[in-house]
């Protein structure tokens, strides 16, 4: 369908995924072999980053998403959290994965021997992403199903607006789970450093296209990888369209698991939870750990303060928090 746009613009979005990837990937394999690789791949990612903030200017997917929500702030702060403290231990503590590996590989030493460690590391890094991508699916579609999990990432899901900036707008919990599960089971079956160094840089650069709202075309890489197109799906406000699509990188468990969403029609621009997250980073980090928080992120009203005695009403205006603790009650 050629909607009035020039030649130009129709080719620009078919190539700019591939090729904001691609070129994400060139620059994380020239920063490994650096004296500095984590600067360097810093230096790569904030370019990648200021590309495709260029780009949203540009070739804009959804003018309603250009304008500005308040939270770019909040956005980074999270983002520099969970990032930067992963990047943090990782340097400091001469790589966490050693130190994990040593305490948990000994009880697992048969799967260790597992490990195709001869095997080209093109293929290596593959067998990699499909295992990491079972952790991340697991993690990221019970942060949906069950609330105890929802309330820590409905923050990734209060965003009102898809675009670079909020791609890493994770709580710290939540980041965790989902990193705890996605990368132990490759230290248990002893996947050598490289492949987790590849598995960072391809889950890094498909992060930041999955939130960017660039008018790209994705057409096939649709069955293979998250897009843009399937993750604003995933963020829609409709229960059975937003519990879809929980590939992080890979979309191959959502096919085996009956969770992937790709409809003809264009995912919607209104996006966001029914609940409330709190305004500030500091509150929004502290927000799940509280009663009152937590009723705030479900959209729960609160149980109201103690009627006075003469009211007639008094005993009939405080049953209210009734909603039950369903499965799958993440966005109502
Ligand atoms: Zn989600
Ligand atoms: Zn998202």
């Amino acid at each position: 369908m050629n909607d009035g746009r020039s030649r130009l613009y129709i080719v620009a979005s078919w190539a700019l995924w591939p090729a904001l990837f691609a070129a994400g990937l060139v620059g994380a394999g020239w920063a490994f072999h650096t004296h500095s690789p984590l600067l360097w791949f810093n230096v790569i990612y904030l370019s990648i980053v200021a590309l495709i903030a260029a780009l949203e200017r540009l070739m804009p997917y959804e003018l309603e998403w250009l304008k500005h929500d308040g939270e770019t702030f909040n956005d980074i702060a999270h983002t520099l959290l969970t990032k930067g403290g992963v990047q943090i231990a990782a340097a400091v503590g001469a790589s966490a994965p050693m130190a994990i590996a040593t305490v948990v590989q000994p009880t697992f030493t048969p799967l260790t021997a597992v490990w195709p460690q001869h095997w080209p590391m093109v293929l290596q890094v593959v067998i990699g992403l499909v295992i990491a991508e079972f952790g991340l699916y697991v993690a990221h579609r019970a942060a949906h199903e069950i609330l105890a999990l929802w309330r820590f990432h409905a923050l990734h899901h209060s965003v009102e607006r898809l675009w670079v900036v909020n791609t890493g707008r994770f709580h710290v919990v939540d980041s965790l789970f989902k990193i705890g599960l996605s990368q132990i089971p490759l230290y248990l079956l002893g996947a050598p450093l490289p492949v987790f160094l590849w598995i960072s840089a391809v889950t890094a650069f498909i992060g930041l296209l999955t939130h960017c709202n660039i008018d790209v075309r994705t057409g096939p890489l649709d069955w293979i990888f998250s897009t843009p197109r399937l993750h604003r799906w995933h963020h829609s406000k409709v229960l059975a369209e937003g519990n879809t699509n929980y590939g992080e990188n890979l979309v191959l468990w959502d096919q085996i698991f009956g969770t992937y969403l790709n409809p003809a029609r264009r995912p919607p621009v209104e996006i966001g939870i029914s609940g409330r997250i709190a305004e500030g980073f500091l509150a929004q980090l502290v927000q799940p750990f509280s009663t009152r928080g937590i009723r705030q992120i479900l959209g729960r009203r609160e149980p109201q303060a103690a009627a006075p005695l003469n009211s007639s009403q008094a005993d009939t205006s405080t049953e209210l928090e009734a909603c039950p603790d369903a499965p799958s009650a993440g966005r109502h």
